[in-house]
């Protein structure tokens, strides 16, 4: 199977992907920077406007937290396409449909290995962390490319 136009596709996810969390990083180094300086010490600062300020690193922290994943995703399955094992299902090494790597590029799964590995995790991890890293839309790249 060829994978060029999948290949394109991850090329461009990966290059935005690097983008966006050098942005992230980018704002969090100037934020340390101007608290380095004092003008933002915690003394001027009410306690609502530090919570609100907290909370929205936590936001940056998921937000980040989540790109990074998935740029490692998206790595590895570049990795697995130059060791010719991109589109063979992890858990039964059968192929995986072409329709179903068009929708979710990184899959490493057959549906049905899938859907048997979701159920399983499903026990494991709790509903929390389900909030912090959720599942991500691939519909944009429904836009032709070429
Ligand atoms: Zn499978």
């Amino acid at each position: 199977m060829e994978f060029g136009r999948l290949k394109k596709r991850l090329h461009d996810e990966k290059k935005d992907l690097e983008g966006q969390l050098y942005q992230l990083w980018d704002e969090h180094t100037k934020q340390s920077l101007r608290e380095a300086t004092g003008e933002l010490s915690a003394y001027d600062q009410h306690p609502a406007d530090l919570a609100s300020e907290l909370m929205e690193r936590d936001t940056d922290f998921a937000l980040k937290e989540q790109k990074r994943i998935l740029l490692a995703e998206v790595e590895d399955a570049l990795a697995r396409m130059e060791a010719g094992t991109y589109g063979i299902c992890e858990q039964c090494g059968q192929v995986i449909p072409e329709d179903r790597l068009e929708a979710y590029p990184t899959a490493r799964n057959c549906v049905g290995c899938e859907e048997r590995s979701e159920s399983e995790e499903q026990e494991r991890i709790r509903p929390v962390e389900e909030e912090v890293i959720p599942f991500h839309d691939f519909s944009y790249w429904e836009t032709e490319i070429d």
